[in-house]
């Protein structure tokens, strides 16, 4: 936040030493940002950093030095910080950071102080050069988030400066939250990042694969489904690590594995004469966003000697939201190889036409959710109804989700859906169940 004062008022709300805002102005803006946070139910953040050691670094190097890092800590400290947050120097070595949520989640909080946290451990951790000193900083920080109910500006910075203690005690070098509950979530996640960083070397992943169904009944394609069996953890869904798995970019890690792992079945069930004519994959919007994610993916598909027409990359609108050209121009680029594109779990979220117009897909995959509720409600009918016309209108291949029973079944073809994906027809299977499954239904004629 940037505004203009005179010289007395400058002197009063600004650190001398920093330039930063000190403790008077820290009072005004945070008791407006309560009343913000209150009027429109946001949820704020606020982070407690204290420098670790730097008592023992002042009086060894003497406070010219001293000076100099806190100059140089404020300096870092703003260069991470959005126009609408603020960072403050409280006394010493103490700074304090107000971000206010851009909306009223609490748990986008959780998430955005996790990586606001994150990378302020990991910018003061870069060395500072001072004089002829090269010295190596940490941070201890304390967070605590606030929704401007029965909370005052005094209780705020004295839960965040508690939660300052728990990191150093923890043994500097981090962050922790005030609140418990929060804490134990972030643990949970740390856990499942720390194990899932090792899950590839220790041969833990699988990918499992799913039929997809004509209205014919003859199999179409598979959805390739990573699955991660740890022997702490259980077996996991990717809906319990897919998410912190992009949040530590990992995701980007697995995703190279899976396309991989992938491309060598294709390959063993070409040769055993078990032709899958399409596999679908999932692509994370981390993976989409990576500035090489094209060349990328098709150097790995074309190294196994695989015809990219055979590949359907899935992607949710999420991919999108916020850059439509970028996903035209790398979607354009991996058309042209041959890959096809199918837009995941659609009929949920923004579910936008502009983009169905602008982006070529090939499939549009309605989210299982509507197939579950959509029977006994007649304006969900009506909107699924909507979607496979729209779908064909398009020109558009269509795969219902989440098909469960014959009921589901006979509803959506009586509106002319044209694939069928579900644990009515098959659950995700091995590799050597689904070559099994491929052969019997070769067997009955059914493929
Ligand atoms: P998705 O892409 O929408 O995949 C379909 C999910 O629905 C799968 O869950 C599948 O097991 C489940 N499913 C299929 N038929 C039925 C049914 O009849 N009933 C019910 N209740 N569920 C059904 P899964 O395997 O747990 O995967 C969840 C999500 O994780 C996937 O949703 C996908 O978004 C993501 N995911 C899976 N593998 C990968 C991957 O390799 N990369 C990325 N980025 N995401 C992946
Ligand atoms: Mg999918
Ligand atoms: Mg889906």
């Amino acid at each position: 936040m940037t505004q203009m004062f005179n010289k007395n008022e400058k002197l009063t709300l600004y650190d001398p030493l920093t330039d930063l805002p000190n403790r008077s102005l820290l009072n005004e803006r945070l008791t407006h940002e309560l009343n913000l946070a209150r009027r429109y139910q946001r949820a704020g953040i606020i982070l407690f950093l204290d420098l670790d050691h730097f008592k023992e670094i002042n009086e060894s190097l003497g406070h010219l030095v001293g000076d100099q890092i806190l100059i140089e800590t404020a300096q870092r400290l703003q260069s991470l910080l959005r126009e609408s947050d603020t960072a403050v120097r409280l006394e010493n070595d103490e700074f304090v950071i107000i971000s206010s949520a851009q909306d009223g989640i609490y748990f986008d909080s959780t998430d955005q102080s996790h990586a606001i946290a994150e990378k302020i451990i990991k910018v003061i951790l870069e060395p500072y050069f001072i004089g002829e000193h090269e010295l190596h900083i940490s941070a201890s920080i304390g967070i605590t988030l606030y929704t401007g109910i029965d909370e005052s500006v005094d209780l705020l910075l004295k839960k965040a400066d508690s939660a300052m203690y728990k990191a150093k005690e923890a043994g500097r070098n981090t962050y922790r939250f005030y609140q418990q509950s929060i804490q134990e979530s972030v643990d949970d996640k740390l856990d499942i990042a720390s194990n899932l960083r090792k899950a590839i070397s220790n041969n833990e992943l699988s990918i499992q694969y799913q039929p997809q169904h004509s209205d014919k009944n003859t199999i179409i394609g598979v959805e390739a489904l990573l699955r991660w069996d740890n022997p702490n953890l259980g077996q996991l869904s990717p809906t319990h690590f897919i998410s912190v798995a992009e949040e530590s970019y990992l995701i980007i890690e697995l995703e190279q594995w899976a396309l991989e792992t992938v491309c060598k079945q294709i390959n063993l069930w070409d040769k055993q004469n078990i032709i899958i004519p399409l596999i679908a994959i999932n692509i994370s919007p981390k993976q989409f966003h990576l500035p090489d994610f094209a060349s990328n993916f098709s150097h790995t598909v074309l190294e196994h000697q695989i015809n990219p027409s055979r590949l359907m990359l899935e992607i949710t609108e999420i991919t999108f939201l916020d850059n439509i050209e970028e996903a035209i121009d790398k979607m354009h680029a991996l058309k042209q190889k041959g890959f096809k594109f199918s837009l995941d779990d659609f009929g949920t979220g923004y579910s936008s036409l502009t983009y169905l117009k602008r982006l070529s897909f090939d499939q549009l995959k309605l989210e299982q959710s509507l197939i579950k509720k959509f029977i006994d409600q007649p304006t969900d009918v009506a909107f699924v109804k909507a979607i496979i016309s729209m779908a064909k209108g398009l020109g558009l291949d269509l795969i219902a989700e989440g098909v469960e029973t014959g009921e589901h079944l006979a509803f959506l073809s009586d509106f002319e859906c044209n694939g069928y994906q579900g644990n009515y027809f098959s659950k995700p299977l091995s590799n050597k169940q689904l070559s099994k499954y491929i052969k019997a239904a070769n067997k009955k004629h059914l493929y």
